[in-house]
């Protein structure tokens, strides 16, 4: 399949006071392909959501490359970013929070449709608008009579149908989604997950979904990256690292769940200790503080993301599948 969005050796540093570096995305590479789901997970503060920002250029990464359709975008002024934003999206967690409370629903989404020209490089004029407008509600499962509503009129599930109709009004191909349901009613979540799941079919889009509910992500994505401290960890295809989980962290995380969405092999007793602060993360591996099959090599030497027989990438000496 196309590459459609690339990432190497992506790098994401926050200074804090007193000189201290916090390393919040750490050499990230990737790959998302057309048409496919790349499943994100990893514990709250793991760098998912620096990572998603930083792959839209919504965050200046500090170093690394990133390629969009096939273009370099990394050094790109915002100016020349612009035709690129329209192909490419977020969603993000908090659905009230990206909806300004004082403007209308048809307003809010009529908004991008102003703004950028349509295909032909040509400004919308109000019958092309409204007709988008009609169209996109309806993507989104709303009635019509949404376009005239406020945001607080709405529920959580219903507004965050707003947002990704306000997402796809300008037919991107890529869409990430970061924590999207994670707000919501449990009743709610399953909607909203087969909404995405739907509307990717329909439109052919290209999500990274960005999830901490492993029975979310194993839902709705073809390919899952998990990561710990900033740095991808394993990556490969769902169904291979929920099943046979390769880097003892992604086993721990699959054997920390109360209600087991998979039935793994080889899980991991529940983990020790808590996550180490990515102001002083740990020489060597990353996770061998916490790990439980670490040996003493470990705490030396860093193990790369390097691919494994069976296809997928796994950064351990020691893994345990693939
Ligand atoms: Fe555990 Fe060592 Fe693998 Fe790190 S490299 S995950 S400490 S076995
Ligand atoms: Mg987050």
């Amino acid at each position: 399949a196309e590459t459609l969005l690339s990432a190497r050796s992506l790098r994401k540093d926050y200074r804090l006071p007193r000189g201290q570096r916090l390393r919040a995305v750490d050499d990230v590479s990737l790959d998302v392909h057309a048409g496919e789901v790349l499943g994100v997970v990893g514990e709250s503060g793991c760098g998912k959501s620096t990572l998603g920002r930083c792959l839209l250029r919504l965050t200046e990464a500090s170093a690394g490359s990133l390629t969009f359709e096939g273009h370099d975008i990394t050094g790109l002024s915002e100016r020349a970013l612009r035709p690129v934003r329209q192909r490419m999206q977020m969603v993000f967690q908090d659905s009230y929070a990206s909806l300004n409370p004082r403007r209308r629903i048809g307003d809010l989404l009529a908004e991008p449709l102003r703004v950028h020209p349509d295909a032909h490089g040509r400004r919308r004029d109000m019958r092309a608008i409204e007709a988008r407008l009609a169209e996109l509600v309806d993507l989104v499962g709303l009635t019509p009579d949404a376009l005239a509503r406020y945001p607080h009129e709405f529920s959580g599930g219903q507004r965050q149908r707003i947002n990704i109709a306000r997402a796809l009004a300008l037919s991107p191909r890529l869409i990430v989604a970061d924590e999207p349901v994670s707000a919501l009613d449990v009743s709610i979540q399953a909607q909203i997950v087969n909404l995405f799941a739907d509307l990717q079919a329909r439109l052919g889009l290209t999500y990274v979904f960005i999830a901490h509910d492993l029975a979310v992500v194993r839902q709705i994505s073809t390919r899952v990256a998990v990561m710990y401290l900033g740095a991808v960890v394993e990556l490969g295809a769902t169904d291979d690292v929920l099943h046979a989980p390769a880097h003892p962290y992604t086993s721990a995380l699959i054997a920390a769940v109360p209600e087991p969405v998979v039935r793994a092999d080889k899980l991991m007793p529940s983990l020790r200790g808590d996550v180490p602060s990515p102001v002083n993360p740990p020489p060597g591996c990353r996770f061998h503080t916490r790990c439980p099959v670490a040996r003493p090599v470990c705490g030396q030497d860093a193990p790369t993301l390097r691919a494994v027989p069976d296809g997928r990438q796994v950064a351990c000496h020691f893994p345990l599948a693939g």
